[in-house]
């Protein structure tokens, strides 16, 4: 457990006038320091006054933070014993389980334990649990929840690591033994929670960058040049070439040099001149170029070729002119710096002539439903067509990437297990939608099993996409995202997309979906799950808004026409009390779009 603060709080008005009565509260912290090596006791004894009593509860919640808050002390049935009325108010959720666990051990030393009215509760981020007064009590109390507290802790706070680490502590090599009061069950007949536990989003990325293999791509970095760039002295405009130590004035035209043609050798004297384009090759004893604006022309021979023109500038040597290797010199580095875009890393081993290729992860689109009916089929009832096989198709080439193959599976562990295990043979990364939640035709899960893919992940503290599930084996990877089309088109981007990236060589900051922050157009509700929110981008004097595409339910695949963003939403809370996420307020949003602004006001 890491380092806490735990409060013993002695309610008694005996104690309170002398502390050396008090028994209970050095008993109980005595039994903290032996029972936790890294937490500090903040010791308090208060007469049975509910006002002082709440009063000091409220101090250790709210302005010291502490994580656990023991009291003793005015839990039974005496006029006096306000215990638990003083504690019930403060509490955000009571833990009624917690002081049945606590009644349950104590009855069996003594039927005075139903006499004891203690409650069991949490108060922001602070565990409250009133135990009786006497020492013989405490002891007994706090040796029930002892080995409780840790994982309550870590659960209260939200430290889904130490929660995981916990479990598998407890569960040791038998998943199924335990049911966690925070919803992660069996996943059997008796318990149909989900084993997995639910993972905030950063640390089902942190899983992702830890497990997938990233290319490494410092060979392409390092590449130098094998060519100049330009090859030759190239003239940037469209105009004459000459000798700068020639003055303005009139000028013969030799002749026309075209972009493609060979460095012209021809004598030049200083009042002669070639018409050249951009791109050409300036003649050899040429040094500069003075651009078609500033010249007149002045003749044509009986051909209609220019023949004489007038240069208005003084030519100065270099002008318009880009020296060889002017954009890139031959062993020079072909990259200034790492940029594992297709657009870039291709077109600029394009340019140097190269033809190495790049290897992208290859990857395949899977969509299991035996509901699914192909786009081009005519409807069946009871069926639906798939969009998922489309749409993750299209998410792939739109961000560079290629699809090696698609395939739509029914709802079947035979079918699934073949065509996975067939597909891995030649493909690093599958894309599967559907069939990776609680029903029993989800396969998904089970048959990564069956091919020892170990899962990491199989559930996300996030709406749409709770039962994303990621696995691996060696170096193959399974992104599992749910069947409704949102719910895949919002874990795609977040999870899939970032994973893939990183495997063809990107930085892990650029792998993720750019954020920025946008004000909210309108009032939402929050949900319990932190939630993704499609939004359209508005632009209002280069303040960005959002404005919500409507119904999110996760099975309309309309709230992405126009979905611009991924709004992150908090959960709701109630303490402090956050329901709403109010039109005005600034949210990070995670860009879906190149073209990311909807529309300017
Ligand atoms: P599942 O995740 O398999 O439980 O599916 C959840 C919901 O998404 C169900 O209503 C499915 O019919 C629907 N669904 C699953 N796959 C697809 C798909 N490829 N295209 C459209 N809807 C789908
Ligand atoms: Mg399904």
């Amino acid at each position: 457990m890491e380092s806490i603060t735990i409060g013993v709080l002695t309610i008694s008005d005996t104690c309170s006038k002398d502390k050396t009565q008090d028994k209970s509260g050095p008993k109980l912290r005595d039994l903290v320091h032996e029972s936790f090596a890294n937490a500090r006791v903040k010791e308090n004894i208060v007469p049975d006054d509910k006002e002082l009593i709440q009063g000091q509860l409220r101090r250790w919640i709210d302005d010291e933070d502490l994580r656990v808050i023991l009291t003793t002390g005015g839990t039974g049935f005496a006029p006096r014993d306000v215990t638990p009325e003083a504690t019930k108010p403060l509490l955000d959720k009571e833990c009624p389980q917690l002081s049945l666990v606590i009644t349950l051990e104590s009855l069996k030393k003594t039927r005075f334990a139903a006499l004891s009215r203690g409650l069991c509760g949490i108060a922001g981020n602070t565990l409250i649990l009133n135990f009786p007064g006497s020492v013989k009590a405490v002891t007994e109390c706090f040796e029930t929840v002892r080995d409780l507290l840790p994982h309550a802790l870590h659960l209260i706070g939200d430290e889904v690591s130490l929660v995981r680490k916990t479990h598998a502590e407890v569960q040791g090599s038998a998943p199924n033994r335990h049911i966690c009061p925070h919803k992660t069950g069996a996943g059997t007949d008796s318990d149909r929670n989900s084993p997995f536990p639910m993972l905030p989003v950063q640390e089902v990325l942190s899983l992702i960058f830890g497990t997938v293999k990233r290319t490494n791509l410092d060979h392409l970095w390092q590449l130098n040049s094998p060519v100049n760039i330009p090859p030759f002295r190239a003239s940037i405009k469209d105009g004459y070439a000459m000798k700068s130590t020639g003055f303005s004035g009139s000028k013969r035209v030799l002749g026309c040099i075209a972009a493609g043609d060979a460095p012209n050798s021809s004598p030049l004297a200083e009042d002669e001149c070639f018409k050249i384009n951009t791109g050409a090759p300036l003649p050899l004893e040429a040094d500069c170029v003075v651009q078609v604006e500033d010249t007149k022309l002045l003749q044509r021979d009986k051909h209609g070729k220019e023949s004489l023109v007038d240069i208005m500038v003084e030519p100065q040597a270099g002008l318009d002119v880009r020296p060889v290797g002017h954009d890139l010199s031959i062993k020079d580095r072909i990259f200034p710096g790492p940029d594992p875009s297709p657009v870039v890393v291709k077109s600029l081993l394009a340019s140097v002539g190269s033809r190495m290729t790049v290897p992208k992860p290859r990857v395949a689109i899977v969509s299991t439903g035996s509901e699914l009916l192909s786009p081009r089929d005519q409807p069946v009832l009871g069926k639906i067509y798939d969009s998922n096989t489309t749409m993750l198709v299209e998410l792939l080439l739109y961000f560079g990437f290629d699809c090696m193959h698609t395939s739509v599976l029914s709802d079947s562990f035979e079918q699934t297990k073949e065509s996975l295990s067939d597909l891995f043979e030649v493909v690093d990364f599958v894309i599967c939608s559907g069939g990776v939640s609680m029903g029993d035709k989800d396969f998904v899960k089970p048959v990564l099993e069956e091919l020892q893919f170990e899962l990491h992940c199989g559930r996300v503290n996030m709406k749409p996409g709770k039962p994303l599930t990621f696995a691996s084996r060696q170096n193959k990877y399974f992104f599992g995202l749910p069947g409704n089309p949102v719910s895949a088109f919002v874990t795609f981007h977040l999870f899939a997309l970032p994973a893939i990236r990183w495997a063809a060589g990107w930085d892990r900051h650029q792998c993720t979906l750019a954020v920025v922050n946008v004000k909210l157009l309108n009032d939402i509700s929050l949900d319990g799950r932190p939630e993704f929110v499609r939004a359209s981008v508005i632009s209002k004097s280069g303040e960005l808004y959002a404005s919500v595409n409507g119904d999110q339910i996760s099975s309309r695949l309309q709230s992405i026409v126009g979905a611009d963003v991924l709004v992150h939403l908090p959960a709701r809370t109630s303490n402090p009390d956050r329901h709403l996420a109010k039109a005005g307020e600034v949210f990070p949003a995670s860009v879906l779009r190149y073209d990311f602004i909807s529309k300017y006001e």
